[in-house]
C-alpha cells in the first residue's frame, strides 16, 4: 500500500490560469515562468499545460535543453541568463535566449565566437539591487552588446521588487518604471517588465512581453486572494489520517511537548512531515481540512507526521481525507499562518511525494 500524501497536480488550472494572465494583457506576449520544476509542479506537465504561452522561462540550463528535447519549439529564456562560457554554446546549438546582467556576461559572449545568433534581455537594476546593470552603466552595455555578432535581438528588461505591495516605502514601482523609462529611452526592443504581482495589480505595465510566475499555479504574490482574481490551485496536496489518540486535559502531543491539551482531546495523526515539504516552522492554529472540516495543526510538525485537533471532528477516523493546501485551502492561507509564501510550500514539495495529475 502506498502511503496516502499524494499531490495532485489540476492541469486544467494550469490551463486556465494561464488563460488569466494572458486576458489580463492582452497586447503583451507571455512568457510562462517554470523555474525550479513549475513551481514544484513539473516541468513536462507544465510545459503541455502551457502549450498556449508564447515562451517558457526559467533558470536552470539543463532544463531548458530538457524543454527543447521534449519537443518545445516557441522561445526558451534563461531569467539569470548564463553562468560560464559552455553555456554559450548550448544556448545558440537550441535556441535558448538569456538575460545579461553584467559585463563579465558581455566579455563571455565577445570571447565564445558562437556558430549560431542568440537572442539576449538586457537586465536593468532599476532599484532592487539583485541583478543587471546600473541605469548609467545601461547604453554602454547596450552598445556593447550590439557590437557582439552573434546577438539577434537585444529584449530590455527589469524586474519589480514590491509591484503587489503599493504602500511599501523603500522603492516604488513608479520609481522603478521610471528609472526604466529613462534608461531604456531611445533604445528599440521589446520590453519585458511584468511578473505575476505587476499582471494581476498594474496590467497597463504590461509592455511586449509579461513574465507570470505563481499566478499560473493559483497563488498570489501577496495582498489579494487567487480566488479573487478567479485564479484556480493548480496543485492539491492530500493526506489521510493514519492514528487517532485520545488524550486527557494535562497530556502533551509530539517532540518538546509543545502542545498541551486543556482539556479531554482527540488527536489526529497524519501522514505528512516537513520531509515532505510540509513548513516546519508552522505554529499551532495552521489551518487544515479533515474531511472537508476546517480544523487546525496541533504540535509540532515532525519530519514523517503531523498532529491535528479532530476533538470537533467526531466523525473522523483513521483513512480520514486530509487537506494540507489546495482546491479547499487556498496555500497562501497556510503559508501566511507558517510564517512564509506560497511559492516556498509549493518548491519545497518533496521528490518522495508521490504526484498525480488530473
Ligand atoms: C521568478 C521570476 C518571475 C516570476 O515571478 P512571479 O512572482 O512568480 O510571478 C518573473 N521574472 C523573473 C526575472 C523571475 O525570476
Amino acid at each position: 500500500m502506498p502511503r496516502p500524501l499524494v499531490a495532485t497536480i489540476h492541469l486544467a488550472a494550469l490551463r486556465h490560469n494561464l488563460s488569466v494572465a494572458k486576458s489580463r494583457a492582452p497586447r503583451a506576449k507571455t512568457w510562462a515562468v517554470v523555474k525550479a520544476n513549475a513551481y514544484g509542479h513539473g516541468l513536462s506537465r507544465a510545459m503541455r499545460a502551457f502549450a498556449d504561452a508564447d515562451g517558457l522561462a526559467l533558470i536552470e540550463v539543463d532544463a531548458a535543453v530538457r524543454l527543447r528535447e521534449a519537443g518545445w519549439t516557441k522561445p526558451i529564456l534563461l531569467l539569470e541568463g548564463f553562468f560560464e562560457p559552455a553555456d554559450l554554446p548550448v544556448c545558440a546549438a537550441h535556441g535558448i535566449q538569456f538575460a545579461v546582467h553584467c559585463r563579465e556576461q558581455i566579455d563571455m559572449l565577445k570571447k565564445a565566437n558562437l556558430q549560431a545568433p542568440v537572442d539576449v534581455h538586457l537586465k536593468l537594476n532599476s532599484g532592487m539591487n539583485r541583478l543587471g546593470f546600473t541605469p548609467e552603466a545601461y547604453k554602454d552595455a547596450h552598445a556593447r552588446l550590439s557590437r557582439v555578432g552573434a546577438v539577434r535581438s537585444i529584449t530590455l528588461m527589469t524586474h519589480f521588487a514590491n509591484a503587489d505591495d503599493p504602500s511599501n516605502a523603500g522603492l516604488s514601482l513608479s520609481e522603478q518604471v521610471r528609472r526604466f523609462e529613462h534608461a531604456a529611452d531611445g533604445l528599440s526592443g521589446p520590453r519585458s517588465l511584468a511578473n505575476s504581482a505587476a499582471v494581476l495589480s498594474h496590467p497597463d505595465l504590461a509592455f511586449d512581453w509579461v513574465r507570470p510566475g505563481i499566478m499560473l499555479y493559483g497563488g498570489t504574490p501577496g495582498g489579494r486572494s487567487a480566488h479573487d482574481f478567479g485564479l484556480k490551485p493548480a496543485m492539491t496536496l492530500a493526506s489521510e489520517i493514519i492514528g487517532i489518540q485520545h488524550i486527557d486535559q494535562g497530556e502533551s502531543v509530539g517532540y518538546g511537548s509543545r502542545f498541551i491539551a486543556q482539556q479531554p482531546m482527540t488527536i489526529g495523526v497524519v501522514a505528512c512531515g516537513y520531509a515532505d515539504g510540509y513548513p516546519r516552522h508552522a505554529p499551532g492554529g495552521t489551518p487544515i481540512l479533515v474531511d472537508g472540516h476546517r480544523t487546525v495543526l496541533a504540535g509540532r510538525v515532525s519530519m514523517d507526521m503531523i498532529t491535528v485537533d479532530l476533538t470537533g471532528i467526531p466523525d473522523a477516523h483513521v483513512g480520514s481525507r486530509v487537506e494540507l493546501w489546495g482546491n479547499a485551502l487556498p496555500i497562501d492561507e497556510v503559508a501566511n499562518a507558517a510564517g512564509t509564501i506560497g511559492y516556498e510550500l509549493m518548491c519545497a514539495v518533496a521528490p518522495r511525494v508521490r504526484v498525480i495529475e488530473e
